[in-house]
């Protein structure tokens, strides 16, 4: 058995290190070191994950619980534990501190450590097993228990990761891709190979355990399995209609329906449904398992589609379809009061068979071949062109209808899970800019190490005059507007504390974005999703910038789409 410590010395060296080549290569040694289930679980944790995204074990722990039990096991009050993950910027870092304080002042709950006992990388999953299996009376104290265990064990600089993988962010900067070349380099297979069986599974525990008891072979047999989820292939913002056209030649154009995404498993009579998030979300939605046992005439399929509510015709504010999605009580009540309707885009797979490497007009063909339409269940209408003006008229249609825009879809593409690519295109109108003041930002990393990355940006209360903060903006800043921000920043720092930034509030962004969602997050209550920066205004004053009404007017306005 490998102890938890020799994990957290890796994850601090991967800290250390800025090269994606060097850190797949600690990882793929790692890997090598230790045992079968360990390699399950640790190909998990490397990348924050504790279960696979369809496990129906969550672990659920939110930051007031960790606070709560960091506070129990380190003697300090709640109220020191939120200093030290302000001041340290990382819960993992003011665990550790928090801790060494619990060993300096010997409190009673010291005695809580079992002597030599060492905790190994498979006793903190079982702990978190425990914690997310608890449920019902007393399953609150049960998780801080178990929680608290782990900390009272924890030496050295395992209360790092022991608190970043309680919230699952470990911040190392070791994703999926990094895992899947680490496994493919430990066990020498392709790492085509290991993606393919990743995309399968979606358990990259699994993939690395196979790979290495049954090499190649193992790794190619394995396959999809009914009931759990695989990643959904997504959608790229388009340039616009017209260059799209010109660069597909000719576009297969859908319906951007406004409602939400599901991924459907139909296994004979078990039905099971997905959401966006891969939660499954069967048991709220007994009307659409139903429309896929009478609808659907395949005895297996794997079915991607878009959950729609109507009212009066149109479709109906989000807020609704929030109501039917994991809704516990009163299931049927809401069935019959908010009714939905299903849109069928996609199949990838049918009767035992897995059509992903089928192009577009294939499946789509074997998708109208496999459904009975009815009133509530329908298969999204598909046209085939290069005509810019059909495309035109589908997407004013689609808006007319209240819909969001149109997809325009690469006849010859494959179904590509997980992938952003420019196969699938949406074209909706964009949102209007927000003026926001910057009042942070954060030290880039690797190439971008001596540069400020990444801007807070901020909205104003129009009566207090308070900033109030809607995250960040990153992307979209060449390396050279980099520089040139960092230089001008470098002058308004207030506090520096890690690579965290806070900044006299003076220069304001204007700031692109594809919506407003609401956030806990930040303490405006929204969040942008995909914020670029479009300019820097110096011609405004940042008491000027956007304001929170604005910003909650906007909200209201937009429909507010988001991934459930
Ligand atoms: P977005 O969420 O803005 O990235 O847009 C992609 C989402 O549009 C998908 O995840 C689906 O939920 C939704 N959508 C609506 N209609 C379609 C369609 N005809 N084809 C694919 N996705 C669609």
């Amino acid at each position: 058995m490998t102890s938890f410590n020799d994990l957290a010395l890796i994850c601090e060296r991967i800290e250390n290190i800025s090269g994606s080549l060097e850190i797949t290569q600690v990882v793929a040694d790692f890997f090598l070191s230790i045992d079968d289930k360990e390699l399950e679980i640790t190909s998990r944790f490397i990348m924050g994950q504790i279960f696979p995204v369809w496990s129906p074990l969550q672990l659920g722990i939110g930051p007031g619980m960790l606070y709560a039990t960091l506070s129990r096991a380190s003697g300090l009050p709640v109220r020191d534990i939120k200093e030290l993950v302000k001041k340290n910027g990382d819960v993992g870092l003011a665990a550790k501190e928090a801790m060494a304080n619990n060993n300096k002042t010997q409190s009673t709950f010291a005695t809580f450590v079992e002597e030599d006992n060492v905790l190994s990388i498979t006793d903190v999953y079982m702990r978190f097993v425990n914690i997310a299996k608890a449920s019902g009376k007393g399953s609150q104290a049960t998780r801080i228990r178990n929680l608290q265990f782990l900390f009272a064990q924890a030496v050295h600089t395992e209360a790092v990761y022991i608190a970043r993988l309680a919230i699952e962010e470990l911040r190392i900067g070791v994703g999926e891709g990094i895992v899947r070349d680490a496994i493919a380099r430990a066990f020498d297979v392709t790492k085509d190979d290991v993606e393919m069986a990743y995309i399968l599974t979606n358990d990259m525990g699994m993939v690395a355990r196979e790979t290495r008891l049954k090499g190649i072979e193992g790794l190619r047999k394995m396959d999809i399995t009914l009931g759990r989820p695989i990643k959904q292939m997504l959608a790229q913002i388009s340039s616009g209609i017209e260059p799209v056209v010109r660069e597909m030649g000719s576009v297969a154009v859908e319906w951007k329906f406004d409602g939400a995404r599901v991924q459907i498993h139909k296994d004979g009579n078990n039905i099971t449904i997905f959401s966006r998030r891969m939660e499954d979300v069967t048991d709220s939605l007994p009307d659409i398992v139903s429309m896929i046992r009478n609808g659907i005439t395949a005895k297996s399929a794997i079915l991607d589609g878009e959950v729609v509510v109507f009212e009066d015709e149109k479709p109906g504010a989000f807020q609704q379809i929030l109501k039917r999605f994991r809704r516990k009580y009163d299931v049927d009540i809401m069935v019959s009061k908010i009714p939905l309707q299903l849109f069928l885009f996609d199949i990838m797979y049918i009767n035992g068979m897995n059509l992903f490497n089928n192009n577009l007009v294939l499946r789509r063909q074997q998708l109208l071949e496999c459904v009975n339409p009815s009133a509530t269940l329908n298969v999204s209408e598909q046209v085939i062109t290069s005509d810019v003006q059909v495309v035109n008229n589908i997407y004013m249609t689609a808006l007319d209808a209240g819909h969001e825009g149109v997809m325009l879809k690469n006849p010859e593409s494959l179904y590509s899970p997980g992938k952003r690519g420019k196969n699938w295109l949406k074209v909706k109108p964009l949102m209007e800019t927000l003026d926001l003041v910057v009042i942070g930002g954060e030290w880039g990393e690797g190439r971008r190490a001596q540069m400020i990355g990444s801007y807070q940006l901020a909205c104003i209360e129009s009566t207090t005059g308070q900033f109030l903060s809607m995250g960040r903006v990153g992307t979209g800043i060449t390396d050279d507007l980099l520089l040139e921000l960092t230089l001008r920043f470098k002058d308004l720092i207030i506090i520096e504390r890690g690579t965290e930034l806070d900044f006299v509030p003076e220069i304001v962004f204007e700031v692109a974005f594809e919506e407003i969602q609401k956030s806990p997050t930040y303490n405006s209550g929204y969040a942008l999703r995909f914020p670029r920066l479009v300019r820097v205004r110096d011609d405004r004053d940042p008491n000027e910038v956007d304001t929170l009404e604005r910003i909650e007017q906007l909200y209201i306005n937009q429909k507010g789409r988001v991934d459930i």
